[in-house]
């Protein structure tokens, strides 16, 4: 069994460390610095991670890296909201339309419906995390942080110098939260509910956590190590396709063409995808495209989807090499 295990498995471990050493050098791109903190990270790292369905991992490089979860977060809190409202009442306060702008644009936010377009972007997260129920912030922060745990498998931490340098500094995402309160599409205290945007976007991951978080919700909201259900499974559907449709902010296109899985992106580096019933796979690397997606990531998912066939319409064809790679005796 174990001697079945290491061959099964040695192909991918051999792919992810070509493609480490495929995009290592590669230097284009910028680090995000309209939050002071992130502007700190080291350019070169870059770390890829891959746990599978059955609880497989694979990593090469910075996996233990630490970083803020940022935008990725957005996916995780909008299944606490799903599980909290159910779909129906969710989607009469944010849609699930993509918008082809940035993700941190208001421009929209004035249009007909005043409805935030869907809860991948800024606009509609804050519409989001302040619907998270609880008696006060401390409970809703401790619940939100309860919800990543379940997903990782371990405590999670607020980084708190990240949280402080973007509530200093988070001036668009205020005056999307004020438009929002004039339209009456989110209600209460908003300053609070900017808090806790802004502290699940520093909650601290790595990319194994990545990789294991995307594994779960590719294992029907089910953590692959632990066995806790991380989120209720009906939601998956609804969770895996404003991902897909939307995660990659004004490329979520280009995305679901030329890669053709679920995913979010972070402006701190991170990129997660799901290929569902099969894995979760992570890319870490700071530097970001004028879309804010990491560059390395989005060439090593652009090269797995190629040469591996894990894109979803390829998938349904029965051709995929990298489930051939990670199943075959
Ligand atoms: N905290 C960041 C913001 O609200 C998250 C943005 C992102 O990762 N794209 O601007």
């Amino acid at each position: 069994m174990g001697a079945n295990y290491r061959i099964t498995m040695a192909p991918i471990q051999a792919l992810l460390e070509s493609l480490h050493h495929r995009y290592r050098d590669l230097s284009s791109g910028t680090l995000a610095s309209y939050i002071p903190q992130l502007a700190k990270a080291d350019p070169q790292w870059f770390g890829l991670s891959v746990v599978t369905v059955d609880g497989q991992c694979f990593h090469v490089g910075d996996v233990a890296q630490q970083f803020t979860i940022q935008s990725i977060s957005k996916v995780f809190v909008y299944g606490m909201a799903l599980e909290d409202y159910g779909r129906d009442r969710l989607l009469k306060k944010v849609g699930v339309e993509p918008t082809g702008d940035p993700f941190n644009s208001l421009i929209r936010l004035d249009e007909d419906s005043k409805r935030p377009d869907n809860p991948m972007v800024n606009a509609g997260a804050i519409a989001t995390t302040s619907l998270i129920t609880g008696a006060d912030p401390t409970e809703r922060l401790n619940r939100l942080l309860a919800m990543f745990e379940r997903y990782i498998g371990r405590e999670v931490y607020v980084d708190v110098s990240t949280f402080l340098s973007e509530r200093d500094t988070g001036h668009r995402n205020r005056a999307m939260a004020h438009l929002m309160l004039n339209f009456g599409m989110i209600n209460g205290d908003i300053e609070a509910a900017l808090d806790l945007y802004f502290q699940q976007c520093a909650v601290l991951v790595t990319c194994q956590d990545l990789a294991v978080m995307a594994a779960t919700l590719a294992n029907q909201g089910c953590h692959p190590l632990t066995g806790t259900q991380a989120v209720d499974s009906a939601y998956i559907r609804d969770i895996l396709s404003v991902m897909y449709t939307c995660g990659m902010y004004n490329f979520a296109g280009e995305w679901a063409y030329r890669v053709g899985i679920p995913a979010k992106s972070g402006v701190s580096g991170g990129i997660l995808a799901v290929v569902p019933n099969l894995a979760g796979i992570a890319v870490f690397s700071p530097p970001l495209d004028k879309n804010g997606n990491s560059v390395r990531g989005l060439r090593v998912f652009e090269d797995l989807s190629r040469e591996y066939g894990f894109h979803l319409f390829d998938l349904s064809l029965g051709r995929c090499r990298f489930r051939d790679a990670l199943q075959q005796p």
